[in-house]
């Protein structure tokens, strides 16, 4: 007999929403290939904005490595700085945010089955046997792929390498490297994790044909980075995925998607993990009165694309724009947007995750 809920992925974002599930009472059981939750999470960066992180409920502060305060943008010589007096993001160690989150699922109830991978003939064995299945399983997903999910239309692939004992100006601080010579849609960037901890990496899209080890070896010749790495060791590198689009659809009969196997990720920057958590919260709620009161599950395709879809469009618009800017014409916008006092602006109003916001705030200051 069908029964509960079926999970492939436990990252972040299926672990959430088998937290959400379970506590309702719902059976949840979580599949995931790796045989510890911690294992490939360092692939990925961990910048969290603070507001966010809230909204996650999450008991992330065990994981937090470092607190910003704002963001340097280098564009053809030009450089962009933005400054908040307070803490506007977290870095979080990936791994222990990951285990985190299994604790968390594991103690609402969810049984998580670890080193487990699912095929795509099992995902439709999953879909007999339980009452809902969702693929949670990523950029690159099998369930999608098996349940016949249209598919994302742009990927970033990335590379980013861990260094000691680098030359950190301001631990504080991200530094964004867009540039036409370095990579293709996307930018460089460093994460100081402390002092002398410092990630570098860079995503280039996958429409170029090109390699992101390759792009990070460019990225190396840069003079601001290599003054910040002379001397350092390196201690870790990573290759992975990230996909920036969402897909058209993400729910077909009883199966749906989440988090990054959904595409729901800001094409700006590649961060997931906000959005995709919330979208689960809103899966939890949708399968909930599916399994309860019969409620179709396409409630949740509404409800995620009306609480997020704007934000994310945005993201995207956003995106296309600064990728078909001329190395001049970046320079040139950065230019206008100092003397027009953004810097100071987005240092007060600035908002990670939600661009909606920010122009609603600016909106609301021109109009007064
Ligand atoms: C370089 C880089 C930097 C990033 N920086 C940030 C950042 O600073 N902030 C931010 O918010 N986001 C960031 N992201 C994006 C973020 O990491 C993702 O959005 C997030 O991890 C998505 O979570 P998820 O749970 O949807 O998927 P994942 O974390 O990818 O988890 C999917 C899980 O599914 C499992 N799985 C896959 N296939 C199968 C299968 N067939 N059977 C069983 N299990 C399977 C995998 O083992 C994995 O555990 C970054 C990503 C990259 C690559």
């Amino acid at each position: 007999m069908k029964e509960g809920v079926a999970i492939v992925g436990a990252g972040v974002v299926g672990l959430s929403l088998a937290k959400e599930l379970a506590k309702t009472g719902i059976n949840v059981d979580v599949y995931d290939s790796k045989g510890d939750v911690k294992q490939g999470a360092a692939k990925a960066s961990g910048i969290f904005s603070v507001e966010g992180l809230a909204r996650t409920g999450i008991q992330y502060k065990g994981a937090v490595v470092n607190a910003l305060d704002g963001a340097k943008i280098h564009a053809g010589g030009e450089l962009f700085s933005v400054s908040s007096r307070s803490t506007k993001a977290y870095v979080l160690d990936r791994g222990i945010f990951a285990e985190i989150c299994a604790d968390e699922a594991a103690r609402a109830g969810a049984s998580i089955v670890l080193g487990d991978r699912v095929t795509r003939e099992r995902v439709l064995e999953l879909k007999k046997d339980y009452r809902v299945v969702v693929g949670a399983d990523g950029a690159v997903s099998t369930v999608a792929s098996a349940c016949g999910f249209p598919p994302v239309n742009e990927y970033v692939l990335t590379y980013k390498a861990e260094y000691e004992d680098a030359v950190i100006e301001d631990a504080h601080k991200v530094e964004l490297f867009f540039s036409k010579g370095l990579t293709t849609r996307f930018f460089g960037w460093t994460v100081p994790y402390s002092g002398s901890k410092l990630e570098v990496g860079i995503g280039i899209s996958n429409r170029k044909g090109a390699s992101s080890y390759t792009a990070f070896r460019r990225l190396l010749t840069n003079p601001d980075i290599k003054s910040m790495l002379k001397g350092a060791k390196m201690s870790a590198g990573y290759a992975s995925i990230i996909p920036i689009d969402a897909r058209k659809k993400t729910v077909i009969g009883n199966s749906l998607l989440v988090g990054d196997a959904a595409g729901q990720v800001k094409a700006t920057t590649g961060g997931g993990i906000i959005f995709g958590v919330s979208c689960a919260g809103i899966a939890a709620k949708c399968i909930k009165k599916y399994i309860d009161n019969g409620i179709g599950l396409g409630a949740y395709e509404e409800e995620w694309r009306k609480a997020f879809g704007l934000d994310l469009r945005l993201h995207k618009m956003l995106h296309s724009y600064y990728s078909a800017l001329g190395e001049k014409r970046f320079k040139l916008m950065m230019k206008s947007a100092k003397l027009m006092g953004f810097e100071n602006f987005l240092g007060a109003y600035g908002d990670m995750d939600r661009p909606s916001l920010i122009l609603k705030r600016i909106l609301f200051r021109g109009s007064i």
